[in-house]
């Protein structure tokens, strides 16, 4: 690599460098955007762009990019204990502390914490400990899990399998024993229905599955407080404790992955909090170190750490990183950074709500179906014809066009297919969030243009 210029870049890119989901003949002939910097919410390319990044990376940099504190925290403990393992009876007290640190936060139903380094990972301990769980009790039939269809619980193969991502299932296969119910997407499957009625209904799917399986053979349902990857799929506030009700009345065990929305994206710590259940597990990652570094993990309630300990003899997991000292360190002064900065409240009560009103004023926009957020997420569905509710064909790609026109403005926003989503850094202002909606209106205008140019309007 002699000449670094952006085009150089691009074609050593294109000939080495294998992306994560990426259709890599079509990024040949593009060429990737080189990301060379980043300061508070923006982002800077190669050309010198300047970038709003309304996603967080992805949903993960919750305090912001250029944060000098969790630099420190690196380098210090880099330069102290930059790796131990927590095998064989060792340990390391960033990680002790960081455990003790993640039960306060998660509260009293929890006492211990398992680590990783990514949301797939801790998903993948979460099938193991919950069959684990259900054998030391002499039920090992007790192994399915339930997930829901357009959930994302990453990207190993265990965790794709609980992930509801067809495409993802076609690709490489599925472990068993794991079933899917569909997802509380509103707008989306019964948009004039009574939104709380579905909300039950929902959740009253998952009892359907249960009684199906054998509630004898079902060992956890999972489910992310609001979709995320799936496109920023808030349920109705019934839906939740309904589904709480329901996996208590038949002793089944609630896995809540908080990969997202834990570390203060919904308003609380975690998404369950806001949600009105107590899962027994709680996966976290991504917000946790806000990404600087690879951290994941599982917080563990009482109920499953107290039979694992008391009975479970050695429970044959862990990862070579499980507890890394660096990663912890510097999870810790990102929560410091949360706590003394009051940012969790401040989504709570004042940025969250703030985002709540721009998007409710965003259904005005004639291409904008079921605009809603939660926290710091937001998410819409790019609509042929609001009115009679009919949506784009799924070919017409519609959701890459307004995708393009964010890019080209300077705002990074996500399409997941014709839906379009936010998560922007938990620091942002209300200033910041008008900066972003001004550009949001912007690329929907362009969007539209260029669809009563294509014809794809009636
Ligand atoms: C991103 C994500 C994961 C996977 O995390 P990785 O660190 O990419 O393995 C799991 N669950 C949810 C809800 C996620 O958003």
């Amino acid at each position: 690599m002699t000449d670094l210029n952006s085009s150089n870049i691009q074609a050593i890119d294109s000939a080495h460098y294998m992306h994560p989901f990426t259709d890599h003949k079509g990024l040949a002939e593009k060429g990737a955007r080189i990301i060379t910097k980043a300061d508070a919410i923006y982002i800077w390319d190669s050309e010198g762009n300047k970038i709003l990044d309304a996603m967080s990376g992805l949903w993960c940099v919750n305090v912001g990019y250029g944060r000098k504190a969790l630099v420190d925290a690196a380098s210090k403990q880099m330069q102290t204990l930059p790796y131990y393992n927590s095998f064989f009876q060792t340990t390391n007290v960033p990680a002790v502390k960081l455990a003790e640190r993640m039960v306060k936060l998660a509260g009293e139903h929890y006492s211990h914490v398992f680590f990783s380094s990514s949301g797939s990972e801790s998903n993948d301990t979460n099938i193991k400990m919950v069959r684990h769980y259900w054998a030391t009790l002499g039920q090992p039939e007790r192994k399915v899990i339930i997930s829901r269809n357009n959930a994302y619980h990453g990207s190993t193969l265990a965790g794709g399998s609980l992930g509801g991502m067809a495409g993802m299932h076609a690709q490489g296969g599925v472990i068993p024993d794991i079933v899917h119910i569909e997802q509380p997407y509103h707008y989306g499957l019964a948009p004039n229905e009574d939104r709380d009625a579905f909300g039950l209904r929902a959740a009253s799917w998952l009892e359907t599955k249960i009684l199906e399986v054998g509630a004898d053979k079902v060992a956890a349902f999972i489910g992310e407080p609001v979709q995320g990857a799936g496109g920023v799929i808030i349920p109705p506030k019934t839906y939740w404790p309904e589904i709480q009700r329901i996996c208590d009345k038949y002793g089944i065990l609630l896995i809540c992955d908080e990969v997202i929305c834990g570390f203060g994206r919904v308003g609380k710590w975690f998404g369950s909090q806001l949600m009105g259940a107590k899962p027994d597990l709680m996966t976290f990652a991504k917000g946790v170190t806000s990404g600087y570094l690879p951290l994941g993990g599982v917080v563990i309630g009482r109920r499953i750490a107290e039979v694992l300990i008391e009975k479970g003899g050695e429970f044959n997991h862990g990862y070579t990183y499980s507890g890394h000292p660096v990663a912890c360190a510097v999870a810790l002064a990102n929560i410091d950074i949360l706590e003394k900065e009051g940012l969790v409240d401040r989504v709570f009560n004042e940025t969250g709500p703030y985002l709540a009103q721009k998007y409710a004023e965003l259904a005005h926009h004639s291409l904008v179906g079921g605009a809603e957020s939660l926290g710091l997420m937001a998410g819409f569905v790019l609509m042929k014809d609001k009115a009679k509710h009919i949506n784009f064909d799924e070919a017409a790609g519609v959701g890459m066009i307004c995708r393009g026109h964010c890019f080209a403005n300077g705002l990074i926003m996500r399409a997941v297919g014709d839906r379009m989503i936010i998560a922007p850094p938990l620091v942002s202002t209300k200033a910041q969030i008008d900066e972003m909606m001004a550009l949001i209106h912007l690329c929907l205008d362009e969007t539209l243009i260029d669809l009563q140019k294509l014809g794809l309007m009636d």
